[in-house]
């Protein structure tokens, strides 16, 4: 059996309901949907994609403090 068709608890973020997937799906990145609730896992990713764009906001502006300091240091 190849290790793509292996089949996989996936927890639904909506429900908790555990249904198993294959890894396929979950490798091929391919929209997963709950068979309890059909909620599918678009929208948790697109939190997940949320919470990295504020840690790198963070990070942004940690850098621009950074370089508006040296900025000054060179212009001064
Ligand atoms: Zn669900």
């Amino acid at each position: 059996m190849a290790i793509e068709e292996q089949q996989v608890s996936y927890p639904c973020p909506t429900c908790n309901e555990s249904f198993p997937i294959s890894l396929f799906q979950l490798l091929e990145g391919g929209v997963i949907v709950c068979p309890r609730c059909r909620t599918n896992n678009a929208a948790a990713e697109i939190e997940a994609i949320e919470r990295s764009l504020q840690n790198l906001g963070k990070s942004i502006l940690n850098l621009k403090k950074c370089l508006n300091a040296s900025g000054r240091m060179n212009q001064g």
